[in-house]
């Protein structure tokens, strides 16, 4: 093995499973290397959640949207770039080893993807476009106090009243609420329903009277979840995907999307990145630390390959235990990269936020216990 441990500069196209061609690479370099000022970069080598500081992101953003990139994933006649799944993961490595911020928005990586393919015609001239200009940011709210692995324990009221739906009970662990302009949620519109029947998917704007946000900080200070309550919110019978009644087809339909979506390998690229540039800081490094290096890129490039063959089957994505399959593989990977962080460089800051950032990692998008039932029944191991 080389042991050198040089920053790892290596052509993204070189690991890369699929190739988008030299003009594609060419192009993306091109504009990287142009747009990404310093400033840019070291937000994005600083960041250790899943979005960058506001002002690096906000700035970023404007400059990728300008150039009509902000979607990747998104078909062109939305606004998205239509391209190819190779183009989207040389996109996203290349970003992820030039230190770009990270763009992680609930509105470009769930719910428009969603609107897209269930959304209505005025949903989607709405929404989309709002979307991809900045002026709508989205958070999600499934959980609920009594309401997290079971979710169809979920009880937040929707009343109907005429036109409206009438809501009241709370949310919790809401990321980004608080920069939010609105909220995809789901809501139990029959009280004496159970489980998943009687559930509607909503639509709902931040700044409607009577919605009200509560930030929870983490353990090292920062404050990305909520709780949002609901007292008598009114929110038009139409503002929803689904039928009403059958909110439980659409949510399934949305945790597929974000599962896949949620660690990419551009961001396992930048924890390993990030790790590798605390054990240049480091001195010492001994064979115990190259080989879990090695370990890990290995393991990086075997997750790629895996994730790339599935999204890029659409009939693979459609049931649950590829998706699950890839939740787990994608967070344990992070969690183990940021812990090497950690062991190599305990003093850094930056690896210790970084640590703690990632142990939420295998909770969010469903705990990876949960995703393991998913498998097991899915390969036979259970009897219910
Ligand atoms: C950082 C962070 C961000 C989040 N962001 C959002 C958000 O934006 N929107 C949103 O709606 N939610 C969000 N969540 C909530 C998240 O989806 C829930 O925390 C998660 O579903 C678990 O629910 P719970 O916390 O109620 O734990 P519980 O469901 O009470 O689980 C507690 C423990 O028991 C285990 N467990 C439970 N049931 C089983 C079972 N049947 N078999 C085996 N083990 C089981 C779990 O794996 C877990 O370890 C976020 C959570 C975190 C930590």
């Amino acid at each position: 093995m080389d042991g050198s441990f040089a920053e790892d500069n290596s052509a993204p196209s070189a690991r890369n499973v699929f190739d988008p061609g030299p003009t594609f690479r060419r192009d993306v370099e091109t504009f990287l290397d142009r747009k990404l000022t310093p400033a840019l970069r070291q937000a994005g080598r600083e960041t250790t959640g899943l979005k960058s500081a506001p002002e690096a992101y906000e700035a970023w953003r404007a400059i990728v949207h300008e150039q009509g990139w902000l979607a990747p994933s998104w078909p062109a006649r939305y606004g998205g770039t239509g391209w190819t799944l190779a183009q989207q993961l040389y996109f996203d490595n290349a970003c992820a080893e030039r230190d770009a911020p990270i763009l992680a928005s609930s509105g470009i990586r769930t719910i428009g993807p969603l609107i897209i393919a269930a959304g209505n015609a005025e949903q989607k001239a709405h929404y989309l476009p709002a979307i991809l200009s900045g002026a709508h940011e989205w958070c999600q709210g499934f959980s609920e106090p009594q309401a997290g692995s079971d979710l169809t324990a979920l009880s937040l009221r929707a009343e109907q009243e005429g036109d409206d739906f009438v809501l009241n009970g709370s949310k919790i662990w809401t990321s980004f609420a608080h920069h939010a302009t609105h909220m995809f949620l789901l809501a139990r519109v029959d009280p004496s329903s159970r489980r998943h029947d009687g559930l509607v998917f909503l639509l709902l704007k931040m700044d409607t009277p009577g919605v009200s946000v509560q930030p929870i900080p983490f353990i090292d200070g920062d404050c990305e979840t909520n709780q949002v309550f609901f007292d008598n919110v009114r929110i038009p019978v139409s503002d929803r995907i689904g039928d009403i009644g059958d909110g439980w087809t659409t949510a399934r339909k949305l945790m597929a999307i974000a599962r896949s979506n949620n660690t990419t390998t551009g961001v396992l690229r930048r924890a390993y990145r990030m790790a590798l540039r605390g054990a240049q800081q480091a001195q010492g490094l001994d064979d115990h630390f190259r080989t879990r290096f090695a370990d890990l890129k290995m393991r990086i490039d075997t997750f790629e390959a895996v994730a790339a063959r599935n999204i890029s089957n659409p009939q693979s994505m459609a049931i649950s235990a590829p998706s699950s399959v890839l939740k787990i593989l994608a967070t344990e990977l992070h969690q183990e990269i940021s812990a090497l962080g950690l062991d190599v460089n305990a003093q850094s800051s930056l690896a210790q936020s970084k640590y703690f950032a990632t142990r939420a990692a295998s909770i969010y998008s469903g705990t990876n216990e949960i995703h393991r039932n998913i498998l097991a029944k899915a390969i036979g191991c259970t009897s219910d």
